[in-house]
């Protein structure tokens, strides 16, 4: 299953944060991409940055128009997944996102999202049904779908990066590649 994230309502100043680490949590936790709902290239530039460092082939890009991308995609067979705390609870979600799902797009929201988000996707799913940040719910559900998968999202292997940690019980070790 490709994973990829739909960012929407980025607003440059007060996003940028919490939008990045949406996004370090996306790559960590095994998805593809994101794709940005914003003319905001800092995002773009830091992901690079960490892929580099890091490793893997985490890609930001800057879209203009979520409601083509969405087409597109589902066009392409995909399926759409937005996270809204008013949808069903993931885990009575879980079993038929996996059983239907070939490749998923995953819609986070920052500020309030276009009513017609909740048309669009094939599933709206609340993390719990209390508001709390998009950053925890998108890692529990990554986190979750792939569980269901037999993966660990824990475990996504990150190749040709300049460093890589050694797990320690304390301390830090970094090497060099
Ligand atoms: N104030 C905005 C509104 O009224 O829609 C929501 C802000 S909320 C912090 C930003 C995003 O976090 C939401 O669009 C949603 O994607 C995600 N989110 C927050 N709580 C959630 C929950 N319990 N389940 C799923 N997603 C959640």
């Amino acid at each position: 299953m490709r994973i990829i994230i739909l960012r929407l309502g980025h607003r440059i100043q007060r996003d940028q944060r919490i939008t990045t680490h949406v996004a370090l949590t996306a790559r960590a936790l095994g998805a593809e991409g994101m794709l940005l709902d914003s003319d905001d290239s800092g995002i773009e530039k830091s992901l690079e940055e960490a892929s580099g460092r890091w490793g893997g082939s985490f890609y930001v890009r800057r879209i203009s128009s979520w409601k083509s991308e969405i087409k597109k995609w589902k066009e392409a067979g995909g399926k759409v997944l937005h996270l809204t705390m008013y949808g069903v609870n993931l885990p009575d979600a879980i079993p038929q996102i996996v059983a239907d799902a070939g490749n998923l797009m995953i819609v986070v929201g920052a500020e309030k999202v276009p009513p017609e988000i909740y048309e669009l996707a094939d599933w709206n799913v609340g993390v719990g049904n209390q508001p709390h940040s998009e950053v925890a719910a998108l890692a529990i559900v990554l986190d979750r779908l792939m569980a269901a998968q037999g993966r660990d999202a824990l475990r996504t292997q990150f190749t040709g990066g300049e460093v890589e940690i050694v797990p320690k019980k304390r301390g830090k070790e970094v090497i060099s590649k």
